[in-house]
């Protein structure tokens, strides 16, 4: 058996995890679940990251003071006036056009923009000191990877523009001797490629624990639904039965409701089994749990395996009569699948007698119900079986007060 999320089996994520793939990027189902998984984490920390980066990039006011006072004025427009409403611009955008392109094309725009606008001041000052402005791009650099973690191919396009802007910037300051400006221009490049393999592992553990994250979900879904289900018959079993139950009777404790029920159980089953074997009647039982789950569910019922061959359709809302004419649709679906049952006769087939009951829950409990149409079941049999009981009208529980009213 394997567990489905929208387009996505445990078998694709086990593939996945054992193929120690180094790419960054999923089969497409994957790849889409990925992005919706972590699209709103992702804009969230863009938008944490960028007003964090407004307020340091802003406090370095203090540097172009003391360093590029002969530039102050220019740096206050970039940074105040250029940089820090650019990124509230891109941070509402991102909010609002919530798609991965749109989201790294902007965060990674917000770095280029912090190294561009300094850099290219500094290259019209006249301060000797404004060796110290690299720095501040280094910093923009190891922000824009490590922290903001921009997806990988954004991290290495944006690293690509920063650094290049950098070497642009400072070679036009004439700031350095060839062999200082190679030096520096080296150490630069170093740097990016390591930020850039930091940037790789970063997003590599993240889709790797998106993965784990999401095979175990689907995993525990999967256990959850093998719970409650009957391995045979594939009905829901008893201890589903409990759990709708304990929820039905939950909720009517605010709004009382009838509740039916329709307990079947199959004629002359031993000696189906003594005529044609286990095995067949296996198969035959699976047959009838077909014909009882598609009348149940076709008017949203919830139908069980009860027992061995008995088989309860719990009919929220239901009134007895309504309840009473499905069990009738129930009785001559198996009657037209005509299993033969030939230990009970060369033209004889399978048939199954049936008991209707109701209740008002949360006035009385599962169990009254369930014995209610255990007897009605019995009554069904004694009277020749291959038929419901009550005959016709409501099958009443005598202790639930209120549901006179609520039968017809
Ligand atoms: P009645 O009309 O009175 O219900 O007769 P019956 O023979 O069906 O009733 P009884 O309770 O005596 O027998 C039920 C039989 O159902 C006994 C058992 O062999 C069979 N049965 C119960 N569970 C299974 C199952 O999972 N597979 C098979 N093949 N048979 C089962
Ligand atoms: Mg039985
Ligand atoms: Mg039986």
């Amino acid at each position: 058996m394997t567990s489905c999320a929208p387009g996505i089996c445990s078998g694709d994520i086990d593939r996945q995890l054992a193929s120690g793939s180094f790419r960054l990027a999923f089969p497409p189902a994957l790849e889409r679940a990925f992005e919706r998984e972590t699209a709103d984490e992702r804009t969230r920390m863009f938008v944490i990251c960028g007003s964090l980066a407004i307020i340091l990039y802003d406090i370095t006011l203090i540097t172009d003071y003391l360093v590029l006072s002969d530039r102050f004025t220019e740096m206050v427009v970039a940074r105040l006036g250029i940089f820090t409403p650019a990124l509230i611009l891109m941070m509402v955008a991102a909010s609002r056009f919530r798609h991965v392109h749109v989201r790294e094309s902007l965060a990674a725009s917000g770095g280029i923009l912090a190294v561009s606008l300094p850099m290219t001041i500094q290259i019209f000052s006249q301060s000797s000191d404004r060796l110290i402005y690299q720095y501040g791009s280094l910093l923009v650099i190891m922000f824009s990877s490590i922290i903001q973690r921009l997806r990988f191919a954004y991290a290495a396009l944006s690293l690509t523009v920063m650094i290049t802007i950098q070497l642009v910037t400072t070679a036009l300051a004439g700031i350095f001797t060839p062999e200082t400006f190679v030096t520096n221009a080296v150490f630069f490049v170093i740097g990016g490629i390591l930020l850039l393999l930091a940037a790789y592992f970063l997003e590599r553990s993240e889709r790797r624990s998106f993965l784990f994250n999401l095979r175990s979900r689907l995993l525990h879904d999967q256990l959850m639904q093998i719970a409650r289900i009957d391995a045979l018959t594939g009905l829901y079993n008893r201890r589903h039965l409990e759990e709708s139950a304990d929820a039905l009777w939950h909720r009517a404790a605010a709004a009382p409701q009838v509740v039916t029920a329709i307990l079947l159980d199959v004629d002359r089953f031993k000696a189906f089994n003594d005529a044609y074997g286990h095995t067949e009647g296996d198969a035959c039982l699976r047959r009838i749990s077909t014909i009882v789950a598609e009348a149940a569910q076709g008017r949203s019922g919830l139908a069980f395996r009860y027992g061995g061959e008995e088989m309860l359709v719990l009919l929220p809302g239901w009134d007895p009569h309504e309840a009473r004419a499905l069990a009738e649709d129930i009785r001559r679906a198996l009657r037209a699948a005509a299993i033969p049952h030939p230990a009970l006769g060369p033209e004889r087939i399978v048939t199954a007698s049936f008991g209707v009951a109701g209740v008002v829950a949360p006035d009385a409990p599962l169990s009254a119900l369930i014995e209610a149409a255990d007897t009605a079941l019995y009554a069904a049999k004694r009277a020749g079986r291959d038929c419901i009981w009550p005959p016709s009208g409501a099958a009443v529980v005598d202790e639930a007060p209120r549901l006179a009213a609520a039968a017809v």
